[in-house]
């Protein structure tokens, strides 16, 4: 049998799952409407092909997806699988922040939540529109000014350096490809995010966030080249991969630092 303890960690994790469809389900309308400078409020909910206004029964979380087979009930045309993703991928992230930070450090799993939905909306807009907005740098520099005072595994100090290497380096990298390649290697907004995300991680998980950043999206542009067969001037961002970095980073920054301190020292 269950005991007391075992049942509000399971409703704890039945509560994460579905919140976290929800919330998922609002990022669709952050990622699709912020870029167009559209009200987040109104118009409700509609069809982008033929205008009709979603029922609360066409915006159930994944189920009305599944139901509708991926069509508008109206016109029938094929809906983005994006919609999908994005509140499965924010369900996922917020159970992880359960399982990992619940037992450890209720403020932590908080912070680990609002991070996560916060870089799901700057993966899918860097993807697409390649900027980040500004209001979600700040959203996650106030989430490392928290994540400064109740990290665990780390001290406030670490997440200052953090944020002034983090930006210096990419300030670094940012002026230094326009001085020498004449071109922008990143955008002032890599630079921004370089230094919010070094006080949310601290020094120590920057860099392998940046690592897997870096290499991630070298390998993927690589790839994608060679695809598409395109001309060197295709431009990628950056936001997605250092995004990715950052929470892999945050979820298993600490496994990471001690598996490499094995590597070194056994
Ligand atoms: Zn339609």
């Amino acid at each position: 049998m269950m005991d007391a303890q075992q049942f509000a960690l399971l409703c704890v994790y039945v509560l994460a799952g579905l919140l976290g469809l929800c919330v998922g389900s609002f990022l669709n309308v952050v990622i699709y409407r912020l870029p167009g400078g559209i009200s987040l409020s109104t118009p409700g909910s509609h069809c982008p092909q033929c205008g009709y206004v979603l029922k609360w029964f066409d915006n159930i979380p994944v189920l009305s997806f599944l139901l509708l087979r991926g069509r508008c009930r109206s016109c029938g045309k094929r809906i983005s699988p994006r919609y999908v993703a994005v509140e499965l991928a924010n369900a996922l992230l917020w159970l992880l922040s359960v399982a990992l930070f619940y037992k450890v450090n209720l403020v932590y799993m908080a912070v680990a939540m609002v991070v996560s939905s916060l870089l799901i909306c700057v993966f899918f807009i860097d993807l697409e529109h390649m900027l980040i907005f500004d209001r979600f740098q700040i959203l996650l520099a106030l989430c490392g000014v928290v994540a400064m005072f109740t990290d665990s595994f780390t001290v406030w100090s670490d997440h200052l350096i953090g944020a002034v290497v983090g930006g210096a380096v990419f300030a670094g990298l940012y002026f230094g490809s326009i001085a020498v390649l004449k071109t922008e290697g990143l955008g002032l907004g890599d630079v921004k995010y370089a230094a919010a995300a070094g006080l949310l991680l601290g020094w120590q998980k920057l860099i392998p966030a940046i690592l897997i950043g870096s290499v991630s999206g070298a390998v993927f542009m690589v790839a994608a080249n060679r695809i598409r067969h395109a001309e060197k001037h295709t431009e990628y961002p950056f936001g997605p991969f250092l995004a990715v970095g950052t929470l892999i980073a945050m979820f298993f920054g600490n496994a990471i630092i001690g598996w490499y301190w094995n590597l070194l020292f056994l």
